[in-house]
């Protein structure tokens, strides 16, 4: 952001495996957002009259361009998040295939639909979809390049501009791609970076933006809610979770305990649609519970090859450690790893039985190298206890026959059978969750929609000689409106008139 050199408030970041400063970055105050925001305008405006083509184009550059960079976005990722480098190139490869679907999808997406004018048969009606204008952009730390081009890609693809704001934890991965944006896109305003801590975060939400995409943590997002409430700035808000696994009786055994070891370790556990609780039937617990801890037993924590790299923040190893002292409290088994095997930032893999709903480790969101294994008697237990949670984020299934009608009654935003988090890399699902996993969807054609207003336009084809919308009415209109309401939609009328407005639906 141009005025950003010119300040000196100052913000470090750091890398979470040796705690060094990886670089710095400004403090962005409300004025500062507020210039960002007026620039992006009138980017926007310039970028929402270009053709569909046009803007694939552009998009095509940057998604070239990103690829060009992978490398520098990667290292930057490892240091700045303390992941492992090749779990930063599993995000930077997502993040890509997010751009070219959102690109090449945007035109399909928006066209204009023609829909069944009803009763006014002699009208056309059309549904089209308009870019909304500047997207605020608010993201985390622990995918910070996947996680808000999610929302960026789709946005822009729309037709909008974008402001980002990154976790004060990892903003020298967004500056990078703001970099690559200011050179590819021929508008250099068209994708802009503030930076700075919640309160800029704060000013963002209330600058007056025509949407927010937030996401983070849910105490945040009713925060984010409150603050756009100023310009009744609507938001998409894609929140935390506490998503359950479920394994029934027929699963293959050594595929689901190696899905659920990825599914709760990658990126040691935090991620929002991490397996945070596992359900399993009784007859194949025990085996299911062994297999487990054998494939953790052989992951290696730190180090250049190792499967699981630091914990981004101290205090997520502080939360981590809550809830497994709260669960060994209350009867919990530990198995492997636990809360004496915490050394700084770094959190040795934990695998937890004899675990229940009055322990934190499964009701709250962890976020973190946890994996709390629970023995159920029947799936209808499997499955009520899953749907047991405020949150409604990711959950997965795994199982024979029954796999399925189990999936259709998790209350939850998205289902994998047989694997974990496949949805988040399917471009055309959309993704999102319920209840305090927020509300509205990125990816898919729902993703692109979102960033536009809808716009309903009614035209009329013919004069008809029944015009409802006129004062120039016979004098007994009324009454034959009566015998209209009654022939049209009175109980048990199997009338000709009835049947032809069942078939314009
Ligand atoms: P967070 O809520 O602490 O911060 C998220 C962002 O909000 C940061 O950029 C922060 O600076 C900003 N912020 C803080 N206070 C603000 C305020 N008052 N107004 C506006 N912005 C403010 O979340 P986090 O710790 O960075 O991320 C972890 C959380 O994100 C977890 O709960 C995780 O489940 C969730 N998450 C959700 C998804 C999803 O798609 N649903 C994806 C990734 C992470």
């Amino acid at each position: 952001m141009a005025t950003a050199t010119q300040r000196t408030e100052r913000l470090s970041s750091y890398n979470p495996a040796t705690g060094e400063i990886v670089g710095s970055v400004p403090i962005h105050s409300q004025e500062d957002v507020d210039a960002a925001v007026a620039r992006a305008r009138i980017a926007a405006q310039s970028w929402s009259a270009l053709s569909f083509e046009a803007r694939n184009e552009e998009l095509a550059a940057f998604r070239r361009a990103i690829a060009g960079a992978a490398e520098d976005l990667a290292t930057i990722i490892h240091k700045e998040n303390g992941k492992p480098e090749l779990e930063a190139y599993v995000e930077v490869m997502m993040a890509l295939g997010h751009i070219q679907h959102a690109a090449a999808r945007a035109e399909k997406a928006m066209e204009p639909r023609k829909v069944s004018s009803g009763m006014l048969a002699n009208f056309r009606a059309t549904i089209s979809y308009h870019p909304l204008g500047v997207i605020g952009v608010i993201g985390p730390w622990n995918y910070p390049i996947f996680t808000p081009m999610g929302s960026i890609a789709y946005a822009l693809a729309a037709g909008n501009a974008v402001v980002f704001k990154p976790s004060e934890l990892t903003p020298l991965v967004a500056l990078k791609v703001e970099e690559i944006a200011r050179k590819t896109f021929a508008l250099p305003d068209l994708l802009q970076v503030v930076t700075g801590a919640g309160a800029t975060g704060a000013a963002l939400a209330r600058s007056g933006v025509d949407k927010i995409a937030f996401t983070g943590s849910a105490a945040t997002g009713k925060r984010v809610m409150i603050a756009a409430a100023e310009h009744l700035t609507p938001v998409l808000l894609e929140l935390g979770g506490k998503d359950p696994m479920i394994v029934t009786e027929d699963a293959d055994l050594e595929k689901a305990a190696e899905a659920c070891v990825y599914g709760a370790l990658t990126n040691a556990g935090q991620a929002c649609i991490s397996v945070e609780r596992v359900y399993v039937a009784s007859a194949i617990h025990d085996r299911f519970v062994d297999e487990v801890v054998k494939q953790v037993r052989d992951l290696k924590v730190g180090g250049d090859d190792g499967h699981l790299g630091a914990m981004t923040s101290p205090a997520q190893v502080g939360i981590v450690k809550d809830h497994l002292d709260d669960a060994v409290a209350k009867g919990a088994k530990i198995h492997t790893g636990g809360p004496d095997a915490i050394s700084g930032n770094y959190i040795q893999p934990t695998v937890l039985t004899n675990v229940d709903h009055k322990m934190k480790v499964m009701t709250e969101e962890t976020f973190g190298p946890v994996i709390p294994i629970a023995k159920v008697g029947s799936m209808d237990e499997a499955v009520k206890l899953a749907n047991d949670s405020r949150y409604g984020l990711g959950s997965s299934v795994f199982g024979g026959k029954s796999a399925r009608s189990i999936a259709a009654k998790l209350r939850a935003g998205m289902t994998s059978i047989n694997s974990v988090m496949a949805f988040a890399g399917i471009p055309t699902l959309p993704f999102g969750g319920i209840g305090d996993s927020g509300f509205g969807r990125i990816h898919g054609d729902e993703g692109i929609r979102e960033f536009t207003r809808v716009k309903s336009t009614s035209e009329q084809m013919m004069s008809i000689p029944l015009n409802m919308m006129t004062f120039r009415q016979p004098k007994d209109m009324a009454k034959r409106l009566r015998g209209m309401i009654k022939q049209l939609y009175g109980e048990g009328v199997v009338s000709k008139a009835g049947d032809f407005l069942r078939r314009l639906r």
